[in-house]
C-alpha cells in the first residue's frame, strides 16, 4: 500500500531538511513505498529552493509551491489533491507532530479504521491558550452538528476512501476539523505529549486563531443565527416592561445603547454568513500553484 504524506510549509527553510531526516528515520522499519509532498504556502525564506534541493537528492520528497500564502487550509486541500496514496498522512513541518507516531498510526488504520488521529496534550501550552480553547471546545460542540474534540487536529493518517471523500466538499471557507468529522467514518485515536516547535515560531497570531475559530462556528450550520430569533422579542418584552417601571432618561439611554450592543453584534453573525455565501458564489480556486516538482518518472511514463 503506498502511502503519501502531506506536509504545508510556510517559512520553514530550517525545518525542511530535518523534517526529511525525521521521517525517513521514522519510517525506514515501517515502508519504503511512500512520498512526501511539501506544499510550499508562498514562503518568503528559502523553503522553496529547500524544497528543490531535497526533491533532487531524493524525489520521494515532491513539492507543490503555490503563488503566494493562501493559509494552511489551502495548503493541505493542495497536498491532499497530488497526494496518489492508497493512504495518506497530514503533518505539520515542525516536528510538533512527531513523525514517529506514524508507523502506529498505519498499523492501527490498518485494522480497519478509515482515519487514525493523533490527539496531543496541552502539557507545555500557554495557560491562557489552553484555557481558551477549552472554552472553546465547549461552545463547539454546544453549536455544531459534528463532534471537534480539542487537541484533535490535522496530524491524521486517512484511507483513499476518506481522502476522496475530503475532496469531494468544495466549500471555499474549509475548517479541516470540522470536515474530518463530517465525513464521518471510524476514527482511531493514538495520544502524545505535546511538543515545542523546533524552529521558528507559530504563524498563528491571536487575530488568526479568532478568526479561525469564528470559520469553525459558522461552517457548519446556521445555529449562531438562532439568537436573534429568540433575543427580539425577548428585547421587545424588556423593553416594553421596563417602558412601565423606569422613569429616568439616562436609564433608558443605558437600555438603548445596550440593546444597539446587541443588534451590532447580531448583524455581525448575519454578515458573517452573508460574506461566506459570496465567497461561495465567486467560487474562486482555493490556491494556485506556481511550480511543482517534476512529474514522477512512473508518470511520465504512463503520459501518452
Ligand atoms: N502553515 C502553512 N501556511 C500558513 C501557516 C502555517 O502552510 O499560512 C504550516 C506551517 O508551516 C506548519 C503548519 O502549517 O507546517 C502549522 O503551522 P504552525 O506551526 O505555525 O501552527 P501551530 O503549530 O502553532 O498550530
Ligand atoms: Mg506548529
Amino acid at each position: 500500500m503506498y502511502l503519501s504524506m502531506v506536509v504545508p510549509c510556510f517559512n520553514e527553510e530550517h525545518g525542511v531538511q530535518r523534517l526529511h531526516d525525521a521521517l525517513v528515520a521514522a519510517l525506514s522499519g515501517a515502508t519504503q513505498d511512500y512520498e512526501v509532498i511539501l506544499v510550499d504556502d508562498g514562503s518568503t525564506d528559502r523553503t522553496l529552493d529547500e524544497a528543490r534541493r531535497l526533491n533532487e537528492h531524493d524525489p520521494r520528497f515532491r513539492y507543490v509551491s503555490l503563488s503566494r500564502n493562501f493559509g494552511k487550509e489551502a495548503a493541505m486541500l493542495c497536498g491532499l489533491r497530488h497526494a496518489r496514496g492508497d493512504r495518506v498522512a497530514l503533518l505539520d513541518a515542525d516536528l510538533q507532530h512527531p513523525p514517529a507516531l506514524l508507523p502506529r498510526m498505519l498499523v492501527l488504520l490498518d485494522t480497519g479504521y478509515d482515519q487514525v488521529v493523533a490527539r496531543r496534550s496541552r502539557s507545555g501550552d500557554r495557560a491562557w491558550r489552553t484555557a481558551l480553547s477549552r472554552a472553546y471546545y465547549r461552545l463547539a460542540r454546544r453549536c455544531l452538528d459534528v463532534r471537534v474534540q480539542d487537541g484533535a487536529g490535522d496530524f491524521r493518517v486517512l484511507s483513499r476512501r476518506a481522502v476522496d471523500a475530503l475532496l469531494s466538499l468544495p466549500e471555499q471557507h474549509r475548517f479541516s476539523k470540522g470536515l474530518f468529522a463530517w465525513i464521518g467514518f471510524d476514527t482511531g485515536c493514538v495520544t502524545y505529549r505535546n511538543v515545542p516547535r523546533e524552529t521558528g515560531d507559530s504563524r498563528w497570531r491571536p487575530s488568526a486563531l479568532v478568526d479561525h475559530g469564528v470559520d469553525g462556528l459558522t461552517s457548519f450550520n446556521d445555529h449562531p443565527l438562532r439568537p436573534a430569533l429568540y433575543l427580539g422579542p425577548l428585547v421587545f418584552g424588556l423593553g416594553c416592561a421596563a417602558a412601565a417601571i423606569v422613569g429616568s432618561p439616562q436609564r433608558w439611554a443605558a437600555a438603548l445603547l445596550g440593546c444597539a450592543g446587541i443588534e451590532m453584534f447580531l448583524l455581525g453573525v448575519l454578515g458573517e454568513y452573508v460574506g461566506r455565501t459570496c465567497a461561495e458564489v465567486r467560487q474562486r480556486p482555493h490556491y494556485l500553484v506556481k511550480e511543482s516538482s517534476p512529474a514522477p518518472v512512473e508518470l511520465r511514463a504512463a503520459e501518452p
